[in-house]
C-alpha cells in the first residue's frame, strides 16, 4: 500500500468572517506526496501566510478538508491538532526564533519537550533528549558548535540550528516560511543547499517564499495569487 499524501487539501478555502469577510483562501485542491520539494510563491497579500497556517494546523480552513498523512484533521480537538503539529510538522521561520540564553543543543533538544513522541512512550529523557539533538545537529553540519548560544552564531548557522529543531522527531513535513529571508545571498544559498540535502535524502519540504527565483529551486512550484493556488511550471530534471 503507498503512503498516503503528506498534504491533501480538499476544497480547502479561508474566510476570515470580518466585518467585511475577506477571502484569504479560495477553496481549492492541493496534494503534495511523501518526498516533493514545493515551493509556494506569491506577493504580499496573496495568501502565503494563510496557507501556511492552515498546513501547519496551526488555522482551521472554514471551508473543505484537510488531510495530513491520511488524517482528516477537521474532526480533531485543538488538543490532538496541536500533538499532531508537534509530531508531524517541523517549522522553519524568518527569524528564526531561537531562544538567546540556551545553547544550539538546548534549543534544538528544547522541541522533544514540547513534542510528545509516542515512539518512546511519551516524553524522552533528558539524556536522549540531548543524544537527539547532537545527532540533528550533525546532521545540518553544526556537530562542532552543540554548546554555542545563538549570540555567537552567524545568520547561516542559526537558521541551521533552526532546521535541526525542526528535524528532531522525524516530521512528515518541513514548513519553511521564508527560510533566508533575513540572509545575505551566499549564506542563503547554503541554507537553500541544506533543504535541497535533506529533500534528497527523502524529506518532503513546503517552502513558502515572494522570492521567485528562491521558489523556482523546486521542481514543483506553486503559484498563490488573490487567493487562488496554481501550479506554474515543472522546471528542472
Ligand atoms: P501573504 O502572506 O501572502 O502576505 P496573507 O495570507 O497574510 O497574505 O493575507 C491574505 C489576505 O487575507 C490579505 O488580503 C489580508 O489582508 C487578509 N487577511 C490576513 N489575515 C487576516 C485577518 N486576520 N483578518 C482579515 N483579513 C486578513
Amino acid at each position: 500500500m503507498s503512503a498516503p499524501p503528506v498534504i491533501e487539501f480538499r476544497e480547502v478555502g479561508l474566510t476570515y468572517p470580518g466585518p467585511p469577510p475577506v477571502v484569504a483562501l479560495r477553496p481549492g485542491d492541493l496534494t503534495v506526496a511523501r518526498g516533493e520539494y514545493v515551493t509556494v510563491v506569491g506577493p504580499s497579500g496573496s495568501g502565503k501566510s494563510t496557507f501556511l497556517n492552515i498546513a501547519g494546523l496551526l488555522d482551521a480552513p472554514s471551508t473543505g478538508s484537510y488531510l495530513l498523512d491520511g488524517l482528516d484533521t477537521a474532526t480533531l480537538s485543538d488538543g490532538e491538532r496541536t500533538a499532531l503539529r508537534g509530531r508531524r510538522i517541523g517549522f522553519v521561520f524568518q527569524s528564526f526564533h531561537l531562544l538567546p540564553h540556551r545553547s544550539a543543543a538546548e534549543n534544538v533538544a528544547l522541541a522533544m519537550l514540547y513534542a510528545k513522541d509516542e515512539r518512546y512512550g511519551g516524553h524522552r529523557a533528558a539524556a536522549e533528549r540531548r543524544k537527539a539533538a547532537r545527532e540533528a545537529l550533525e546532521q545540518v553540519g553544526l556537530g562542532h558548535r552543540l554548546d554555542a548560544l545563538p549570540t555567537r552564531l552567524s545568520g547561516g548557522e542559526r537558521q541551521r540550528v533552526a532546521i535541526a529543531r525542526a528535524l528532531m522527531g522525524g516530521p512528515s513535513l518541513l514548513l519553511c516560511d521564508e527560510p533566508t529571508g533575513n540572509l545575505d545571498t551566499a549564506t542563503a544559498a547554503s541554507v537553500l543547499e541544506l533543504l535541497d540535502r535533506l529533500h534528497k535524502d527523502g524529506m518532503t519540504i513546503v517552502l513558502i517564499t515572494h522570492d521567485p527565483e528562491i521558489a523556482s529551486r523546486a521542481r514543483r512550484v506553486i503559484t498563490i495569487r488573490d487567493g487562488v493556488l496554481s501550479e506554474s511550471s515543472a522546471v528542472g530534471t
